[in-house]
C-alpha cells in the first residue's frame, strides 16, 4: 500500500530509471529504460536504436502478440518489435505501476539474472508515484477456459484482485508436479515471486541454439536442469523456483489485458501461449468482463464491499 494514498487510484514513476543486460535469445547488449506516463497510457514499448529507423511505439496489449513461442513477443503490423517483454511487466503489474514507457534500444528486454526482481529494484529506485484517475480493473464476470492438449488454462470471477494457481507437471525427477497458489498482492509479488528466474533443460538447449534462441543464455540468468540436478552452483532459490516463474509468466502475460484483472487465473502445463489464449478467449466474449472501478476517495471497509466487485485494498501498489 501507499501511505496516505487510496490504493484506487492510478499510479506512475517518479522518475526515469535504466538498467542494462542481454537478451537471452539474441545474446546481444540491450538498454532498457522506464519512464513515468500519463494517468490513462498504460505500459506501452518504445523500441529504438535501429539506425535509418524511426522509434515504433506499441502498447502493452494482448492484440499486440505476434508471437508466444519461447517469449511473449509484441509486434505491430510491421512485423515483430520486442521479445521477452514478460518479465518486466509482471514486475510493473506485480508493484502496481499502471503507466509507464518501457524503451528498449534492441529486439529484446534484457533478461537479467532471468527473473522479474531486477526491474522491480529499478522500480524501487525510481519510486511510485500516484495519479489523480481512478484504476480501472476488468472484472471476470464468468469463467473462460482454453484447453490446448495437455495444458489448460481458466479465468475465474474473484472480486478480491488477482489469485494465481499455477501448475506444472515435468516427467523429469527434479521437478514432477509443482502447484503455486497465490492472491498477488505487492508483498507477495516481492517476496515470493520476483526472484523466480527462467529455467531450461539442458537436453534442450542444443535444440534451441540450432533454432537461433538461447543464444544469450547462462548461468547468469537461467536454472538449467540436467538428468539428476541444477547445474547452477548457487542452486536454486526457491525449492518450487520453476512454479513460481511460470507464476511470474503468467502476472506478466495477463497484465496484456490493459488494466488489472479481478480474476483467478488457474493453469496446468501453461505457458505463455496458453496465457494469451486464455486472455484473448476472455476479452472477446464480451459477456464475460466489464471494467470496474475503485472509488479514489473512498477506502473498503469489509467483505460486503468487496463482494460487490470493488478490488482489495491490498491489491494497491506498494510504494512504502
Ligand atoms: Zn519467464
Amino acid at each position: 500500500m501507499i501511505r496516505g494514498v487510496p490504493a484506487g487510484r492510478q499510479t506512475t514513476l517518479r522518475e526515469p530509471v535504466t538498467v542494462t543486460g542481454v537478451g537471452v535469445h539474441s545474446g546481444s547488449p540491450t538498454t532498457l529504460t522506464l519512464h513515468p506516463a500519463e494517468a490513462g497510457t498504460g505500459i506501452a514499448f518504445v523500441r529504438c536504436g535501429t539506425a535509418g529507423a524511426p522509434d515504433r511505439e506499441l502498447k502493452a496489449d494482448y492484440r499486440s502478440v505476434t508471437a508466444t513461442e519461447f517469449a511473449t513477443v509484441l509486434g505491430d503490423r510491421n512485423g515483430p518489435a520486442i521479445s521477452t517483454t514478460e518479465h518486466v511487466l509482471a514486475a510493473l503489474h506485480g508493484v502496481g505501476v499502471d503507466n509507464a514507457v518501457v524503451e528498449v534500444d534492441g529486439p529484446e528486454v534484457p533478461i537479467m539474472d532471468g527473473s522479474a526482481e531486477p526491474f522491480v529494484a529499478a522500480i524501487d529506485q525510481a519510486g511510485i508515484v500516484s495519479q489523480s484517475a481512478p484504476r480501472r480493473f476488468i472484472q471476470v464476470l464468468k469463467p473462460v477456459r482454453v484447453a490446448k492438449g495437455e495444458s489448460v488454462g481458466e479465468l475465474r470471477p474473484n472480486s478480491r484482485g488477482l489469485r494465481v494457481e499455477t501448475e506444472i507437471q515435468f516427467d523429469h525427477p527434479l521437478i514432477g508436479r509443482q502447484v503455486f497458489v497465490a492472491d498477488v498482492d505487492p508483498d507477495l509479488f516481492r517476496r515470493e515471486l520476483a526472484r523466480a528466474r527462467t529455467f531450461g533443460f539442458m537436453r534442450d538447449v542444443a535444440k534451441l541454439w540450432s533454432a537461433g534462441y538461447a543464444l544469450g543464455a547462462s548461468f547468469e540468468n537461467t536454472v538449467v536442469i540436467a538428468d539428476n540436478r541444477v547445474l547452477n552452483a548457487e542452486g536454486t532459490r526457491f525449492a518450487d523456483e520453476c512454479v513460481r516463474h511460470k507464476a511470474v509468466d503468467a502476472i506478466g502475460d495477463l497484465s496484456l489485458a490493459g488494466s488489472p484483472l479481478l480474476a483467478t487465473y488457474k493453469s496446468v502445463r501453461g505457458g505463455h501461449k496458453l496465457n494469451h489464449a486464455v486472455l484473448s478467449a476472455l476479452m472477446a466474449d464480451r459477456s464475460a468482463w466489464a471494467y470496474v472501478e475503485m472509488p479514489a476517495t473512498r477506502r473498503l471497509r469489509g467483505h460486503a464491499e468487496l463482494a460487490q466487485g470493488f478490488a482489495s485494498a491490498a491489491y494497491g501498489p506498494d510504494v512504502s
